[in-house]
């Protein structure tokens, strides 16, 4: 029986991690990667800073984040505990002064002052649908703010979160602010890691146990699906064009970039506006006739039948 043979676009960790996976329950596979690296978001600096090194990307690891943990034992990586004071923040306080502040007090507040939301919230079962979900997104996080006329800490807690979030809170929907507060965790009692030597240390490992070749430099521009497979038309760095065949295709571009690729048949209208619609974040996963592939993966079958019909 022939192995069946499965196209990675993106060598990100989502791309990488994939590719390992489906080596491990025998699959053929190959990465095509834009970049002229791997690592996507990982991204370590190490130049100019001597034995040092810096993240320029994905940098803490929380605790629950239980699969990467997992994927970095299994690959004899360690840890380092840190920032085990939480999270502080350097801003103005009610003495007029910056200096370095811890984010508990802020967030503790944040969390009273939204606590009539969070209860609508849980009461509409966490969900992103429904009039109540978008009751709470019809505000931004500075109109709340302006409504409940604020304290200090409040207002300060929203400006830092500008880096959690990367967007200001003037354009932040409340309904994010009120996921992140509902799960009612204090900063400071967080468990972070990073990883010991840099977290490109995962991007190389996994580079190193693979069999799959990361094409790099490789843009894909289109992907055409068919009841024989995949066809997929990628581009090389001198701008050659050409085709390369396979039995599936996973796409791991984030979502306003994978938005870039020709899909034939098109996506649906919803799905392709929705991704436009994405500004930053990484979590949608575009997983094109994966649902043959046994043992993928309920979350994989599921997404793929929810994205692709
Ligand atoms: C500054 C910063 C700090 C962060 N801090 C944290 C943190 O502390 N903790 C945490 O958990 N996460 C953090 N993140 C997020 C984390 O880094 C990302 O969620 C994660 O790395 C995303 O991995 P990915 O493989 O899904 O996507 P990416 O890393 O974006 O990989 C996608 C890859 O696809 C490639 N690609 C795109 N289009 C094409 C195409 N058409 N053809 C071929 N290749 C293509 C891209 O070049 C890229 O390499 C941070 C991110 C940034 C930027």
């Amino acid at each position: 029986m022939p192995i069946p043979s499965v196209l990675i676009v993106g060598a990100g960790l989502a791309g990488l991690a994939a590719a390992l996976e489906l080596e491990w329950r025998g699959y053929r596979v190959t990465i095509f990667e834009a970049r002229d690296r791997a690592g996507g978001r990982v991204w370590t600096l190490r130049d100019g800073f001597g034995r040092m090194h810096a993240e320029a990307g994905g940098e803490l690891i929380d605790e629950e984040q239980k699969e990467i943990r997992k994927l970095a034992a299994n690959l004899h990586l360690r840890e380092s505990r840190v920032l085990r004071g939480g999270f502080s923040h350097y801003r103005t306080g009610h003495d007029g002064r910056r200096r370095i502040r811890s984010a508990s007090p802020g967030w503790r507040q944040t969390q009273l002052a939204l606590e009539s939301w969070i209860h609508a919230y849980r009461l509409n079962g966490e969900e992103w649908d429904g009039p109540v979900a978008e009751g709470i997104a019809s505000h931004s996080v500075t109109g709340w703010l302006d409504e409940i006329d604020a304290p200090m800490d409040v207002r300060g807690t929203a400006r830092v979160m500008r880096g959690f979030f990367v967007t200001e809170p003037e354009e932040l929907s409340l309904l994010t602010y009120v996921e992140l507060f509902a799960d009612g965790k204090d900063p400071a009692d967080r468990t972070v890691y990073r990883l010991c030597g840099g977290n490109d240390r995962l991007v190389q490992k996994i580079a190193e146990r693979l069999r799959a070749p990361v094409r790099l430099r490789h843009i894909v521009r289109r992907i055409l699906q068919s009841k024989h497979g995949v066809r997929m038309t990628v581009e090389d760095w001198r701008g050659r064009r050409s085709e390369v065949r396979g039995d599936y295709v996973l796409v791991t571009a984030p979502a306003p970039i994978a938005a870039e690729i020709e899909f034939a048949p098109a996506l649906p209208d919803a799905h392709a506006t929705r991704f436009h619609d994405f500004a930053t974040d990484a979590r949608p996963r575009l997983c094109c006739n994966l649902t043959g592939i046994p043992g993928a993966g309920p979350g994989n079958r599921a997404l793929a039948q929810q994205i692709w019909r």
